[in-house]
């Protein structure tokens, strides 16, 4: 074989023996089911489609078409809403597109600060920025971990901004929407709600539902809870053709041209599973999350909004400054095979140093774990973090737990065979 190419083989296979090992705690990931993951490696994945379905500027979308028309009737019927935008190929794409939909270079965008959980992709030197949007930041209720309602309302009243933006990369609470109804309608702004972490959650009914309490438009990506492939998506209730319309556009020809069509066919393969099995999940990831903030804090690991019962999510957001700070601790994690990253606390001034850990369960619950493995799960976290125990004892001890948890979970089955590359299961 070719050096290079056998030297690339090499590496994604002693990924996967690693990862196989290993316990995948970025709360950001997934796996794929076996079914999702094979239309990954179709002729999908070669060719071209632009604009919508049967209006396309090249032939031979004649089963593609078949597809996307399918996706889009799968997300409606899962997220009960009138529309659904299957062509962003990333959550951050999706919100360019309502950066472009929605807001001209100068006008106002209210948003959650970066330090309190934001996404990079809605702050003054990403694509929000980029795009010449005005921002400025909700009041945060920090013993809450979520926006100061009563502040925000102010604020949406002051400025009345073009879009009031919400959602979080360190999300552990639903955003009150509910309680802003009428500060929406005096500003009279559009609501976008980024759901990239919670796109699962909302899908499986367990965190909030975002376009039946306010929001216009909702944006993600399809691979965090939603275990799907690497994708985005966007979905709106409006009646508003017009609207609709602008959102569209603003998709094609303006932030996407062709949209990974592989990507897609395995995002109707993941939506048909979840609509199978995604209420179970969803309920499953987020017990096992506040199962695993209160083993972890039993055994001296500070999880934030103890009072608040640590979330109400897949994520967990813990104060690791006391053992050494977020890079440390995800660092000596790493070497004992446990997977994390380190994350801004909310008073935090260093990216670079940051005191928190950000922990997620939806790719552990994915592989079968409950809330008994979260004891276990605490325990390894706490035997490097805590006792520092040689890691490669820990690791050992991981790899071990693992071995009965290395299939994918809340999927339709199939024979793995053909997978066995690929797949750990
Ligand atoms: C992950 C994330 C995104 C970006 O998603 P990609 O699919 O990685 O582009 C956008 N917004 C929030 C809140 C996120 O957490």
């Amino acid at each position: 074989m070719n050096e290079d190419v056998a030297f690339i083989n090499e590496q994604v296979d002693r990924h996967h023996a690693w990862f196989s090992k290993s316990l995948p705690m970025i709360a950001s990931e997934n796996v794929i089911s076996p079914l999702a993951r094979e239309m990954l490696l179709t002729d999908f994945g070669d060719r071209y489609a632009e604009g919508l379905p049967h209006e396309r500027y090249y032939q031979g979308n004649v089963f593609v078409d078949e597809v996307e028309d399918r996706v889009v009737a799968l997300a409606k019927k899962l997220f009960r809403v009138r529309h659904m935008d299957p062509r962003l190929i990333s959550g951050t794409v999706a919100n360019m597109a309502v950066y472009f939909a929605l807001l001209e270079p100068g006008d106002i965008m209210t948003s959650v600060a970066l330090s309190h959980g934001a996404h990079i992709s809605s702050a003054k030197f990403g694509a929000a920025g980029m795009r010449g949007v005005n921002n400025v930041n909700y009041p945060f209720d920090v013993d809450r971990m979520n926006i100061d309602v009563d502040g925000t309302a102010k604020l949406l009243r002051l400025v009345k901004p073009k879009v009031a933006a919400f959602g979080q990369s360190v999300f552990l609470f639903p955003t009150p929407l509910r309680d802003l109804r009428d500060a929406f309608q005096e500003a009279g702004c559009h609501v976008w709600y980024d759901g990239a972490h919670v796109m699962g959650l909302i899908a499986g009914g367990q965190f909030q539902d975002p376009l039946h309490e306010g929001a216009d438009v909702l944006t993600g990506s399809t691979h965090k809870t939603l275990p799907g492939p690497q994708h985005g998506i966007l979905l709106s209730d409006s009646e508003d053709e017009k609207f609709i319309k602008r959102l569209q556009r603003a998709v094609f020809p303006g932030v996407v041209s062709n949209h990974h069509l592989h990507a897609m066919a395995a995002l109707g393969i993941t939506l048909a599973e979840f609509l199978e099995f995604g209420r179970d999940y969803a309920a499953q990831i987020v017990r096992n999350a506040k199962a695993l903030a209160q083993a972890l804090h039993e055994r001296g690991i500070k999880a934030l909004a103890e009072k608040h019962g640590f979330t109400q999510s897949h994520a967990i957001a813990l104060d690791v400054a006391a053992l050494g700070g977020g890079a440390k601790v995800a660092g000596d994690l790493e070497k004992a095979n446990i997977i994390t990253n380190k994350n801004l606390l909310p008073w935090d001034t260093s990216s670079v140093k940051p005191s928190g850990i950000r922990l997620g369960t939806q790719e552990l619950t994915r592989l079968g774990m409950r809330e008994s493995e979260m004891d276990e799960v605490a325990d390894l976290f706490a035997r490097v973090a805590v006792k520092h125990e040689p890691a490669d004892k820990v690791a050992s001890d991981v790899g071990a737990m693992r071995t009965e948890f290395n299939t994918v979970h809340y999927c339709f089955t199939k024979n793995a065979e053909a997978h066995r590359r690929w797949r750990i299961a």
